[in-house]
């Protein structure tokens, strides 16, 4: 079986890759496996962010690597946190600060003005010197609702709104979302191309 490793350390998405590359006789190792420490993502695109990803992770383990990288980005606030996602509500950071954040910055925006979407770049590449690397992409569109709704989910699920779906994305099933998320558009966009390059079967 062949390895990739993927530049996440993230058990969900070691899992979520796994099951649908496994089929292909390729085995994802996460990159803690190598203890390779996290890059530093200083890009400005996600795809810059991706590359600089999956390129550290297949240098220091000289396997070919899989990276992501994903956010949200919101209409009424030009795109933003977008890259910075994570990180959107500065130090120390997380999931219930960076809602809080949002629909502060968010208040006074009606509903047909809170469109946004997440969006995910996959990167696939060779080895660390690889000068065309596998680029795919995946977007799920949503809308901000004024208050968080649902439990499940993580980041801002509780605040994005799937219209298709009549909920928000931390009200359905992880097995419903990794059926729609923008992640598993990039993945699967992934696998058609890594097939089609003849890297896997
Ligand atoms: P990363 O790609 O794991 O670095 O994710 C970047 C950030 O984007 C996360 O920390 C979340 O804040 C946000 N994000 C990405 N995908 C999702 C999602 O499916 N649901 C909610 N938030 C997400």
């Amino acid at each position: 079986m062949k390895k990739i490793v993927l530049a996440s350390s993230n058990a969900g998405k070691v899992r979520e890759i796994n099951n649908l590359l496994s089929q292909h006789g390729i085995e994802v190792v996460p990159q803690t496996t190598f203890d390779i420490p996290d890059a530093i993502e200083d890009g400005l695109s996600f795809v810059e962010n991706a590359i600089i990803k999956a390129r550290h992770a297949a240098k220091l383990s000289g396997c070919p690597a899989i990276a992501d990288d994903s956010g949200i980005e919101v209409d009424a606030l030009n795109h933003r946190p977008g890259i910075y996602s994570a990180r959107y509500s500065g130090e120390g950071a997380n999931d219930i600060k960076n809602n809080e954040k949002m629909l502060g910055e968010l208040a006074d925006v009606p509903e047909e003005k809170r469109s946004a979407r997440y969006q995910c770049v996959m990167v696939f590449m060779r080895d660390g010197d690889d000068p065309t690397p596998i680029i795919t992409q995946g977007t799920l569109e949503g809308r901000i609702l004024e208050a968080p709704r649902g439990e499940g989910g993580f980041g801002y699920d509780p605040l994005f709104y799937l219209p298709e779906k009549q909920c928000a994305a931390a009200e359905i099933s992880l097995e419903e979302k990794n059926k729609i998320s923008h992640r598993a558009i990039a993945l699967n966009a992934l696998v058609t191309k890594l097939k089609d390059a003849g890297i896997i079967h």
